[in-house]
């Protein structure tokens, strides 16, 4: 197994390596490479996605990947600038499949703006197809209107559209997914108004047909957005489009109320996955030594559950991180009254701790 580690900028390279420790106590045999991405390897090789950067990525089994960008940047021409690497990456390793699970700790309640008893021990997997959709589709542009309710104004179009291959393949994730954990798949779509998502649900009805032991419903995404928020551990794995899933998964993690704590996933039909946090390189934060590293920490998780076919491992870093989460350890974005502020690298320990059957946060002294 070769993993690939870009830790990218920002806190990127502080969270990376604290999740490089956890897997290193492992005690499995992976062979791991480091290599710039995003504004690092802009400022050392004029480019945010090197060659040799790229070249890693694509012979490696799995990415692991921190964060990039800085508002310093932000006036480069768009080709150069950082966050152009994660969008090279899934086109270049044809990640079509984001995983963005939202996982509400029962210790991290509080944080969450619903209601406790409707968002303790959220679990949910929710599946968006990276890689087609309204946000690919072509002829888009604007133009003046021939017809429509303003004829000769100025207008603007996109296109949405799916081939059955396409849904078929993120339908197959889904179900192979739900077969990991509970077994339950709801597809969200707009049939009842768009072409496109008839026909996603006709085709992810027939895959459906081959995983007889996975239960499969159907929700508008109206629907799902507002049961989210109304009754979100109904849900076990969601899978939808590009569109609705941008907005889902977002409106999804924030039922758990902090972004530290959420990992993700994209991965090919080579089950190659890039594993990264869901937020980004948090620059106001970035040197302190006082980014959550928990959200990384369960993106390598996901590699070897994903992945690398390590289930077994994966289950233990998550029973890690619940263990030092119920031993009162907080990072400053989670803290609250009667828990004990640490900062990255004590988190990072903490885990290495648990893992390894020593006493979690034996050396920190409470603040
Ligand atoms: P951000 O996610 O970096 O930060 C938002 C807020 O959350 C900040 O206050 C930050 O301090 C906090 N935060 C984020 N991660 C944290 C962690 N692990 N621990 C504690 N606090 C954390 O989003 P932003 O500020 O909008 O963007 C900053 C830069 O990151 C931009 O250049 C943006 O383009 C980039 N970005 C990159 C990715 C990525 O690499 N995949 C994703 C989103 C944003």
């Amino acid at each position: 197994m070769k993993i690939a580690i870009l830790p990218g900028d920002g806190i990127g390279t502080e969270i990376v390596a604290e999740a490089v420790k956890v897997l290193q106590v492992l005690d499995l045999s992976f062979e791991t490479e480091t290599a710039l991405v995003g504004g690092a390897a802009y400022e050392a090789h004029g480019h945010p996605l090197p060659e040799s950067t790229l070249a890693l990525a694509r012979e490696a089994d799995a990415i692991l990947f921190g964060a990039v960008g800085d508002w310093k940047y932000d006036k480069l021409e768009r080709a150069l600038r950082p966050e152009q690497a994660i969008l090279g990456l899934r086109k270049h390793l044809g990640l079509f499949a984001n995983f963005r699970p939202a996982i509400c700790h029962p210790q991290l309640t509080h944080a969450s703006s619903l209601k406790p008893e409707l968002v303790a021990g959220l679990d949910i997997l929710i599946i968006r197809e990276l890689t087609g959709d309204i946000y690919f589709g072509q002829p888009r542009g604007r133009r003046v209107a021939v017809d429509g309710h303003f004829p000769g104004a100025e207008e603007a179009f996109d296109t949405m559209r799916y081939s059955r291959p396409e849904i078929e393949r993120i339908a197959h994730v889904a179900f192979q997914a739900a077969r990991k954990r509970h077994g339950r798949v709801t597809s969200v779509d707009k049939a009842n108004v768009l072409e496109t998502f008839q026909l996603w649900k006709d085709v992810v009805t027939e895959v459906h047909a081959q995983y007889p032991d996975v239960a499969l419903d159907h929700m508008y995404v109206d629907n799902a957005a507002m049961q989210l928020v109304r009754a979100p551990k109904k849900f076990d794995v969601v899978v939808t489009g590009n569109m609705f899933g941008d907005i889902l998964s977002d409106e999804a993690a924030m039922l758990t109320g902090s972004i530290g704590m959420l990992p993700s996933a994209s991965l090919n039909d080579r089950h190659q996955g890039l594993y990264e946090p869901s937020h980004g390189s948090a620059p106001d934060i970035a040197g302190q030594g006082i980014a959550n590293p928990l959200a990384t920490i369960l993106s390598a998780a996901m590699m070897l559950r994903y992945s690398l076919n390590q289930s077994e491992a994966a289950a233990r870093i998550e029973s890690a991180v619940d263990a030092v989460l119920s031993a009162g350890l907080r990072t400053a974005d989670i803290w609250s009254e009667g828990t004990t502020k640490v900062g990255t690298r004590e988190m990072g320990e903490a885990v290495v701790a648990a893992l390894t059957g020593k006493t979690i946060g034996k050396t920190i002294t409470k603040s």
